[in-house]
């Protein structure tokens, strides 16, 4: 009962929010609230990261269904993926399916990120159950792209929509020519297959524009807002009082 989601926006590149990844935080009753990278590593180690799967699955389907409700708007939400997770096979995909079903949530409406290194776990496993959860209309990118698995002939196999570049080579986009040379070149592999482009983790306008000048299609970060509870991102999705009230009455 100590777990709860967090919501950051993904804005496309013309400003317009479309999305919003979902992260999970532990509100621990002595040591505060824990980020993801201090308990994630862990559950998986000790066989925990199922349920911890199954429990963010169930719970952003539930929020994000009221949400269409009440505020009827049309994003998508992208849910982060352990490759224990997605070993589960088709009892992974059913999953899937009751939380869309329970929450009346259509499967447009979810995409799921998964490192190139989870994917490799078990290639040939893990791409036909990603084509199970696809017939849902779940998309799939790939997280912290450039970092993991050095060969790219898997991308031709999966059913993928999306690169997410890694963080780290953002960082010095502006002084580092080689960072610049590996943006622009991802982009223009993701474009030739069709994919589309983005990038997390963007501090700034500089970083933003030239992210936009290399191809990039959407992104995320503090240069827009972190990861916010879900009472704020409620409040950010919120029409404007204007338009509430000419709703209402
Ligand atoms: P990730 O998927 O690469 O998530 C992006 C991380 O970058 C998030 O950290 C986010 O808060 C942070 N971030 C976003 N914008 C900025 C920025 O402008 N600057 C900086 N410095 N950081 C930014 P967070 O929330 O601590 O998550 C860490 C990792 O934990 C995630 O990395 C993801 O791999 C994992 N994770 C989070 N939630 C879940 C989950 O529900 N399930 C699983 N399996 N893993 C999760
Ligand atoms: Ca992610
Ligand atoms: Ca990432």
């Amino acid at each position: 009962g100590e777990l709860l989601l967090h919501w950051q926006p993904v804005l496309r590149a013309g400003g317009q929010m479309v999305g919003a990844e979902v992260l999970v935080r532990w509100q621990h009753p002595r040591d505060g609230m824990l980020m993801p990278d201090s308990f994630i590593p862990v559950a998986e180690d000790c066989g925990l990261i199922r349920p911890l799967g199954r429990w963010t699955l169930e719970r952003a389907l539930s929020q994000i269904g009221a949400w269409r409700r009440s505020h009827g708007q049309d994003l998508w939400f992208a849910l982060n993926v352990s490759a224990h997770e997605l070993a589960q096979g088709t009892a992974y995909v059913a999953q899937h399916a009751e939380a869309l079903a329970a929450n009346r949530v259509p499967g447009a409406c979810i995409e799921l990120e998964i490192t190139e290194r989870a994917l490799m776990s078990q290639l040939a496993e893990n791409v036909e159950t990603l084509r199970k959860i696809g017939r849902l209309g779940v998309r799939v990118a790939i997280d912290d792209f450039g970092t993991g698995y050095s060969s790219l002939a898997y991308l031709r196999q999966l059913p993928i929509d999306k690169l997410k570049i890694d963080r780290s080579f953002l960082r010095e986009l502006d002084t580092h020519p080689h960072d610049a040379a590996i943006v622009q070149t991802i982009a223009a592999m993701a474009k030739a297959l069709g994919l589309r482009v983005a990038a997390e983790g963007v501090e700034s306008e500089a970083q933003l524009a030239r992210l936009q000048a290399l191809g990039c299609d959407e992104w995320q970060g503090h240069h827009f807002s972190g990861a916010l509870d879900s009472a704020q991102f409620g409040r950010l999705i919120s029409p404007p009082p204007a338009l509430a009230g000419s709703a209402a009455g």
